[in-house]
């Protein structure tokens, strides 16, 4: 059979890091390539007491009934009340859309407004599942300089000008893949440039709470001049991945019409996910969970950092965030070191990283990789950047 594929599928490649996860199942393989919470931090004991609660309560029929597309009516409710941790006040429960994750919130967004051939704007580098998303909608994805306080403010309305963007999608706090965060001037200057062209912008949020060092800053959305930023937010980083469930929050315009385009994709998050985290709010697990949380994150990203000082070529740079969960490091250019094409020969060495190129809209960045400090252990961080750094020092010999 021939399979008549549509054009937005046909050529396109699998999520990079998702093809990763086949390698990862072999003993003694040290991933540094996903993004996975620690498992050991995962909730399990509180999940299990709320889900026993919330199935021996008067709700627990209608958690398991279908809902409605926007969401489980009393965690629309804590939703609008949980935000004003990001600076976000006075909206109300039409502002509020409750999602499958904060992917989710990209693709509905792309669906809402991106025609075939529309530019959407895009930090370099950005997170790469969404210029996977922005591809399926066949958005001319195009990348925008950015430095360690954000983006570049005159590439940023060159690019404006000169492609009338219909979106830009940033990560501002603790970016994917960077691990930098953006000044509050730099939050403000973006929100006054974007609204002045009629620009939409979607603010994704999975981060921020996983702060272990320097001052929390307000939610570009928080600056807003007018009615154009949709803000997103995950339980995935904070609580769980697995309850697949995040909050975008925006005008009500625009959340009517993501409401529209979630009722066809999946009907609506799972109620059961949405009335545990609702009682996990609710009984004040967020904060307790994340003071248990934050300092194993703070160790690992300095074990991570050490190890790359003791082990990796002096001519690797690197950032050093002070929260969320990636290193993001590069060779210089001149060393002709291309992270994309070593990948397959790192592997032998049982150790991976997620190659720069994934997160660039032009496929530049060959020269750059993605560390995750997370999902291995302080001994794991170690001997994987050690590993790490025996093959490409052995790589700049050789090409000496
Ligand atoms: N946005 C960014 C920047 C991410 O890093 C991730 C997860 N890796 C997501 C969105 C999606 O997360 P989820 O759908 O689990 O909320």
């Amino acid at each position: 059979m021939e399979y008549r594929l549509s054009d937005r599928i046909k050529d396109l490649k699998g999520n990079a890091i998702r093809e990763i996860f086949k390698l990862l199942q072999q003993p003694d393989f040290i991933s540094f390539a996903g993004g996975f919470p620690t498992k050991e931090l995962l909730p399990t004991e509180i999940v299990k007491e709320i889900t026993t609660d919330i199935m021996n309560g008067k709700e627990a029929a209608d958690v398991l009934q279908y809902g409605g597309t926007e969401g489980y009516m009393p965690f629309r409710k804590t939703a609008c009340d949980y935000v004003k941790r990001y600076g976000i006040d006075g909206i109300d429960i039409d502002n509020v859309l409750i999602v499958s994750g904060g992917q989710q919130t990209i693709d509905l967004m792309c669906k809402a407004f991106v025609n075939k051939g529309d530019t959407v704007l895009v930090e370099d580098p950005t997170y790469l599942a969404s210029l996977h998303i922005l591809k399926t909608y066949e958005a001319n994805a195009v990348g925008v300089k950015s430095g360690e306080d954000g983006l570049d403010l005159t590439d940023l309305e060159e690019k404006i000008k000169k492609y009338a963007p219909k979106m830009l999608y940033v990560v501002p706090t603790f970016s994917n893949p960077t691990g930098r965060t953006y000044s509050v001037e730099k939050r403000k200057a973006i929100a006054e440039i974007t609204y002045k062209y009629n620009v939409m912008v979607l603010e994704d949020d999975p981060y921020s709470e996983l702060r272990f060092e320097g001052e929390r800053v307000p939610s570009l959305k928080s600056f807003e001049v007018g009615d154009n930023v949709v803000y997103s937010t995950s339980f995935s980083k904070t609580v769980a991945p697995g309850l697949r469930t995040g909050i975008a929050v925006g005008p009500k315009e625009v959340i009517r019409k993501l409401t529209i385009g979630k009722q066809a994709v999946d009907v609506h998050t799972s109620s059961l996910s949405q009335a545990i985290l609702n009682e996990y709010i609710k009984r004040g697990y967020v904060d307790e969970r994340l003071k248990v949380m934050i300092p194993v994150y703070r160790e690992k990203k300095n074990a991570m950092i050490e190890a790359i000082k003791k082990y990796m070529p002096k001519e690797f740079k690197y950032t050093d965030p002070q929260g969320g969960l990636f290193i993001f490091g590069e060779f210089d250019k001149s060393l002709g070191i291309d992270c994309e094409t070593l990948f397959p020969e790192i592997c032998k060495y049982k150790v991976a990283y997620v190659s720069g190129v994934s997160f660039y809209a032009d496929g530049s960045g060959r020269n750059t990789i993605r560390l995750n400090y997370s999902n291995a252990t302080l001994e794991q961080i170690d001997d994987g950047i050690k590993r790490m750094g025996e093959f490409f020092k052995d790589i700049i010999n050789n090409n000496k």
